[in-house]
């Protein structure tokens, strides 16, 4: 299959009636599959109505048929046709946060969505993207568009169209390339069937901006216990990995350093994985700095295209820094932690 590639202007006025807009409109009208810039990262739209479309999604990505889909929808106008009640607390979530990087889980209405986008599931996952790009596309489809990351299952999310393309060149009909996307993670998911909502990912919308708005809401225990079975079924797959090993480091820099050079003691070429404050502290084949430090949206934003870079040079291992779980580094510990497959190493107190 060829993949088209529109490049497109997110900032031009009336990107609905732009051609390139409407002729990836019109792939998404006709069952294939389009991947779009959002403000999270990049994602693989379908139609959400037809499970051919849906199927396709799946297959490019190599997903396991399990883990449902994000419905992302351009105006609240959509959800009626597929959601059965809202509650308040979701009212109030989609006043607040919609469009922007907040996936809410409703009581779904039965017959309108592919059972494939659901995984079967009761409950229907819906965002309203904050992208321009996103938006227009979505608008101009008429559609509910199923979209998960546009990136082969297990590996790092696309921040760039690039990234899509190497992932997904010639098994997706096209891609809209709208240049870098903004945040950097995906959105968070929160349950709002429960009286009490449930952050079941953390993401772009940080659960203390979540509380400000609703009072109190609980945290998928999973979230916090490897053994825990996740309420979110796509919380369960290695994701985000690259392809060396990764580990986190929890101790000093000169520690991490130690690691280093035993590491290139045994011949193996080594990566660190740090922060612009940070670069000059280490000694390594391949030291990269995510963002800064002092500014925790940066290090969300460069950590996938981070973690593709250590692929193209192609380390043996990956040591990286941890980051403070607050606000957004909630988001960026659990995508670490996924891609680094838990593996973390404490450096001993001395005593
Ligand atoms: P992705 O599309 O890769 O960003 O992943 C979507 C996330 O939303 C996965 O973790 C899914 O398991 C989760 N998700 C989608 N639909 C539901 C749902 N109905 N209930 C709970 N989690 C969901
Ligand atoms: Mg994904």
């Amino acid at each position: 299959m060829k993949t088209h590639v529109w490049s497109v202007d997110k900032f031009v006025d009336n990107l609905e009636s732009y051609p390139q807009i409407t002729q990836a409109a019109n792939f998404l009208k006709n069952n294939e599959v389009v991947a779009f810039p959002t403000e999270t990262v990049y994602g693989l739209g379908g139609n959400a109505e037809s499970s051919d479309a849906v199927a396709k999604i799946f297959a490019a990505k190599g997903r396991p048929s399990d883990n449902p889909l994000i419905i992302h929808i351009a105006s609240t106008e959509q959800l009626a046709a597929f959601v059965s009640s809202i509650p308040q607390t979701a009212a109030v979530l989609m006043d607040n946060f919609w469009p922007g990087p907040l996936t809410i889980v409703l009581n779904k209405k039965e017959g309108k969505l592919s059972e494939l986008a659901t995984a079967g599931l009761s409950t229907v996952a819906v965002r309203m993207p904050d992208h321009p790009i996103a938006l227009a596309l979505i608008k101009q489809s008429g559609l509910p568009i199923a979209a998960p990351s546009a990136n082969q299952s297990g590996k790092p999310s696309p921040t760039l169209a690039r990234h899509v393309f190497e992932d997904l060149d010639g098994q997706i009909a096209g891609i809209v390339d709208g240049g870098p996307t903004g945040v950097g993670v995906e959105s968070t998911v929160i349950d709002c069937t429960e009286a009490i909502p449930v952050i079941l990912r953390p993401g772009g919308v940080t659960k203390e901006q979540i509380e400000a708005v609703i009072g109190e809401v609980a945290v998928d225990p999973a979230l916090k216990n490897a053994e825990a079975a996740p309420k979110s079924p796509g919380m369960k797959y290695r994701h985000y990995a690259p392809n060396a090993p990764l580990y986190l480091v929890a101790g000093s820099h000169a520690f991490l350093q130690k690691l280093v050079n035993e590491q290139r003691a045994t011949g193996a070429k080594v990566g660190v994985l740090t922060t612009e404050e940070a670069v000059r502290d280490y000694d390594a084949d391949l030291v990269l700095p995510c963002g800064r430090r002092d500014q925790l949206e940066t290090v969300a934003a460069s950590l996938y295209g981070t973690l593709r870079a250590f692929n193209e040079s192609r380390v043996d291992v990956i040591f990286s820094e941890i980051f403070p779980e607050t606000g957004v580094g909630q988001a960026i510990m659990n995508r670490l932690s996924k891609a680094a497959a838990n593996q973390v190493i404490t450096e001993p107190v001395e005593g």
